[in-house]
């Protein structure tokens, strides 16, 4: 199966299903992008990050944001959640007798986590994780190389957790790694998801920012800003 780019504000974002996305996932080595509008912004502002994000193996679209972006600019594709592909992922490698490393949150979330993907996904087989308040990226690098996982994740939030996964391409060049956000809080079971109905309709980060007002402030002026650009950008071409 090979990679069909769809072009948002100058950013490749991969147009395959869930189900795609896992199979390339589980049968390539390299960093997994799960972009949202706000990493977009930051991307136009900041050129090494910008490079992480074009240099990435998968790009997925995580969240609203980005498949609203796209239907404006005509294009249909549906938003992977980085939560979901991060378990789906677990469970493959598992199932395929591949190591897992989970680098990020608090000390007492990760250990949590792993507790609970353990109890829940069988064959699991972790061969490292440190919680993300280090104060050495290159010790935890140097561990996680020695450990040598097949899959990583990392949840140190972006783009911390973008750069930490570039860093390590060359050192773990047989890896599949994802940047995942929250995702272990939500393991760890201190988050919860939002419940379905809002997850049906996209309104995922509406939930979040009710119950971690907080969050407020990232996704404004950023999201309107992100719509409008796109919309210019479709303009540029046809009409919004
Ligand atoms: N985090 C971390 N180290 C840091 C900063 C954040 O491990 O130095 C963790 C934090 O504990 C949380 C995750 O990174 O588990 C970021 O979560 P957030 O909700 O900000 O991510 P999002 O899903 O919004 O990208």
């Amino acid at each position: 199966m090979d990679r069909d780019l769809v072009k948002i504000l100058d950013y490749g974002v991969d147009s395959f299903t869930f189900e795609e996305a896992l199979d390339y996932a589980g049968s390539h080595s390299g960093q997994i992008v799960t972009i949202n509008p706000e990493m977009i912004e930051f991307a136009r502002k900041n050129q090494n990050f910008s490079d992480v994000i074009s240099n990435a193996e998968l790009v997925v679209p995580d969240g609203i944001g980005v498949e609203i972006g796209l239907k404006i600019l005509g294009k249909q594709v549906r938003r992977i959640p980085g939560v979901e592909l991060g378990k789906a992922l677990i469970v493959k490698f598992s199932k395929e007798n591949r190591t897992v490393a989970m680098i990020g949150a608090k000390p007492e979330v990760v250990e949590l986590a792993v507790k609970n993907l353990k109890s829940e996904i069988q064959n699991l087989n972790i061969v490292y994780y440190h919680d993300g308040y280090f104060t050495s990226d290159e010790e935890v690098q140097k561990q996680v190389v020695e450990a040598n996982p097949d899959l990583l994740l990392v949840a140190l939030g972006s783009p911390k957790q973008e750069f930490f996964i570039n860093s390590l391409k060359q050192s773990l060049p047989n890896a599949t790694m994802i940047g995942l956000g929250g995702s272990f809080d939500v393991w760890a079971g201190v988050v919860n998801r939002a419940p379905k109905i809002y997850q049906k309709l996209g309104l995922e980060w509406l939930y979040r920012t009710i119950k971690e007002p907080q969050r407020f402030k990232r996704i404004f002026p950023t999201l309107p800003l992100f719509v409008l650009r796109v919309c210019k950008e479709r303009f540029s071409t046809n009409k919004c």
